[in-house]
């Protein structure tokens, strides 16, 4: 299949002007704001979020990508709001407004000038902005419970919140169908009794079940393990069973799987060729599959944004005016942090000789013939990203927690730690070590220790900001780099997450008990290495194991 020509001519009479239509529209998008600020409705909002998501893609086929980040923050604003059908208010659109001069200034260039001063206020603002940006504007994944007599699970909702999960208690599985209808995935929650005790009941659980198959998932809990209370569960539906006492560890992670329905961030591809006809092509058949593209046509430029947009597979052309691309695989490849990113070859096809040399100087992962069919692009490109991705999962990652291993956190440090000097951004670095946790697994057992442990990740993931990252140092002990963020916000922070974790009820064979963390912390700047504020939170955390524990301590 070839592109359209229709899909063709289109792209060829955007790329022929697209520079020449930046000030129309930022004027479009302009005007859609100030509507939808005006007029407070979430259909005005919406068409906004679509303008700014078009400009996003048009600004990256095109090579803005600049441009493209900028629109795409700001719809990550909007969506903020949309996912939880809620409008901004006042001082939002306030801070809205102001992340779009950055949009202005490259769209109306004649107006950088005079706009330098205010867009440094407006950076320094939007730091501010983030840094607040914690749990509260996570969405938070609803639960539907139906409770049956007095089979009811004592402080369910309170432990499943620290999760960050909230529970809604409903009368029957009807409550929820409008929802379903809409398109929404909902989770349900309730006793098998219910099955003995309520047969209209059953019979809405398998039609709604049939009916909606991979949008509702349905979890029994049950006083009995009987096979006969499985089967019948297993007959309504079940995607879970679960015995009571319920170990709730073990309900959040089944939850955790059935909620993250294919949720997995899109493919980040980024493009270098000089012609940028080619580029707009490619980059266009890569965005219609989902992808997210990054684009190149000077390679001086590609450094920055490997840093920057931290693309998953690069595409190389071989032949460029200024340098081969073999040549700037090898310059990509002298930075460690690059070592590992697959490099892809635009190639023709009878060249031979110069695929063999890509493969040995070049660090070569394969060849695109030009011309190449869209399918045949796509087709290599997601089986190399997918690859890709389950590598890199398996290298960095620690097999108990999923979250990053030793190495990759104190990579992670040092490199957070040049951006942070680099933007004059603050930045914090918290270790957590489990209180007594050699007691846990002396009482309880080692695999009890492990689930305590995963609920600590599992913890830390849903409480910290998505740009957070978080590490399993090694045993019982993480650490977190919290980025754009400065002492006291770092403290309250790990503060409300101790304070958190010390609430969750950890079962073992009926038996219940709590488990405590210390913490220490310190902020940069004020510190020069990634070792010296490695060893002052490691200094600070002691001092909160000394002072009694289940504490958090700041070395500023
Ligand atoms: P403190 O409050 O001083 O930190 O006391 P602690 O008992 O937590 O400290 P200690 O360093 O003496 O013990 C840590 C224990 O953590 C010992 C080790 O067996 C256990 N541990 C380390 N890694 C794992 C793991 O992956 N799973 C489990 N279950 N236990 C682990
Ligand atoms: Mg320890
Ligand atoms: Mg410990």
């Amino acid at each position: 299949m070839e592109l359209s020509d229709n899909v063709k001519n289109k792209l060829s009479a955007l790329s022929d002007d697209y520079s020449n239509q930046l000030p129309d529209r930022y004027n479009e998008v302009y005007t859609t704001y100030r509507l939808a600020r005006i007029s407070s409705s979430a259909e005005e909002v919406n068409t906004l979020r679509l303008v700014l998501h078009k400009l996003a893609g048009s600004g990256a086929t095109f090579g803005y990508s600049e441009l493209s980040n900028q629109a795409k923050k700001l719809v990550h604003f909007l969506d903020h709001f949309l996912r939880r059908n809620e409008l901004p208010g006042k001082e939002e659109w306030d801070s809205f407004e102001s992340l779009f001069l950055t949009l202005k200034q490259i769209c109306l260039p004649e107006n950088v000038l005079d706009e330098i001063e205010e867009l440094e206020e407006i950076e320094e603002e939007e730091r501010k902005i983030d840094a607040v940006v914690s749990k509260d504007k996570k969405e938070r994944k609803v639960i539907n419970y139906i409770t049956c007599g007095n089979s009811v699970i004592p402080d369910l909702a309170e432990q499943l919140g620290y999760y960050g999960y909230t529970v809604i208690q409903v009368k029957s599985v009807g409550d929820i169908t409008l929802s379903l209808e809409k398109g929404n995935c909902e989770i349900l929650l309730l006793h098998t009794n219910i099955l003995k005790e309520n047969e209209s009941e059953a019979v809405d659980l398998k039609y709604v079940k049939e009916k909606f198959k991979d949008r509702i998932s349905i979890i029994f809990i049950s006083d009995s393990g009987d096979f006969s209370l499985r089967m019948a569960a297993i007959r309504n539906g079940a995607d879970a069973f679960f015995v009571t006492p319920v170990d709730m560890g073990r309900l959040v992670g089944k939850i955790d799987n059935l909620a993250a329905q294919v949720n997995d961030p899109p493919y980040h591809i980024l493009i270098i060729d000089d012609d940028p006809e080619q580029i707009a092509y490619y980059a266009l058949v890569l965005q219609q599959a989902g992808m997210i593209t990054s684009v190149a046509t000077d390679p001086k430029k590609v450094l920055q944004i490997l840093v920057e947009a931290k693309p998953e597979i690069i595409i190389i052309d071989l032949y460029m005016p200024t340098c081969t691309g073999i040549e700037l695989a090898a310059i990509i490849r002298q930075q460690e942090a690059f070592v590992n990113i697959p490099i892809i070859y635009f190639s023709v096809e009878t060249d031979i000789e110069k695929q063999l040399e890509a493969y040995k100087y070049g660090g070569a992962d394969g060849f695109i013939s030009k011309p190449i069919k869209p399918e045949h692009l796509l087709s290599i490109i997601r089986t190399k990203a997918e690859r890709n991705r389950s590598l890199r999962f398996l290298m960095e990652r620690d097999s108990l927690t999923g979250l990053l291993n030793h190495s990759n956190l104190k990579e992670n440090l040092s490199l957070e730690i040049l951006r942070a000097k680099r933007i004059k951004s603050s930045l914090c670095f918290a270790m957590i070590d489990v209180d007594h946790f050699k007691n846990v697994n002396d009482t309880y057992g080692h695999p009890v220790g492990d689930r305590v442990l995963k609920s600590l990740a599992r913890l830390l993931q849903d409480r910290l900001r998505r740009t957070d990252i978080i590490g399993r140092y090694g045993g019982e002990e993480f650490g977190v780099i919290l980025l754009n963020t400065d002492g006291g916000n770092a403290i309250k922070v790990m503060n409300e997450v101790r304070e958190n974790f010390s609430r969750i009820k950890h079962k073992s064979d009926g038996a219940d008990f709590f488990v405590t963390f210390s913490c220490g912390i310190a902020s940069f700047p004020g510190r020069n290495s990634a070792e010296e504020l490695n060893l002052l939170a490691d200094k600070a955390l002691y001092e909160s194991k000394e002072s009694g524990r289940n504490k958090t301590t700041l070395i500023t």
